[in-house]
């Protein structure tokens, strides 16, 4: 598949203003995210954004943590900090040892300025973890998910 295709869920494909649209938010509010790291668009050589459909779920999610659940963007960045990055990923015990992910509580993976070797040189805006919100997941049903699919038990089980 085509990387930039309208299939591909991560291909970056709507500029700020129709991402505001979609959603629902302030370009100002949506800027905001961006600068907070809620939220990782992709960057243009002419630093121009652009927002994928992953990215517009993510917001719609952070809409939904805002609007419903009565959260604040600090409570939302902790709860993005809080998924367990390393139980999805093919991450060891010495990967996690060298990684700030695995013990910051603010910040979430894709914003640490240490990352384990799993995680160096790659593309977070196309990774499983910062894809988790297309389905706008809590914390709970990530576990689930993850049980569910034997990697949590598979990944207990080895350490
Ligand atoms: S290397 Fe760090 S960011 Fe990557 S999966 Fe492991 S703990 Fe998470
Ligand atoms: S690739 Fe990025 S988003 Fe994915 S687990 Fe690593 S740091 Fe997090």
């Amino acid at each position: 598949m085509n990387s930039n295709s309208i299939e591909n869920p991560t291909a970056p494909l709507y500029p700020l203003r129709v991402a505001a649209e979609l959603t629902g938010t302030s370009v100002y509010a949506l800027r905001q995210y961006v600068d907070l790291g809620l939220i990782i668009p992709y960057k243009t050589p002419a630093n121009r954004r652009l927002y994928s459909k992953v990215d517009i779920q993510r917001i719609l999610c952070i809409r939904k943590y805002l609007d419903e659940y009565g959260l604040n963007i600090a409570g939302i960045k902790a709860l993005f900090a809080a998924v367990p990055c390393w139980l999805i990923k093919p991450c060891t015990e010495s990967d996690c040892e060298q990684c700030d992910a695995y013990t910051s509580l603010t910040q979430p993976c894709w914003q640490v300025s240490v990352k384990g070797p799993t995680c160096q040189n790659i593309d977070c805006r196309i990774c499983e973890v910062y894809r988790l919100p297309e389905e706008c997941n809590d914390l709970k049903s990530i576990f689930k998910k993850l049980e569910k699919e034997k990697t949590l038990t598979n990944k207990i089980f080895k350490r």
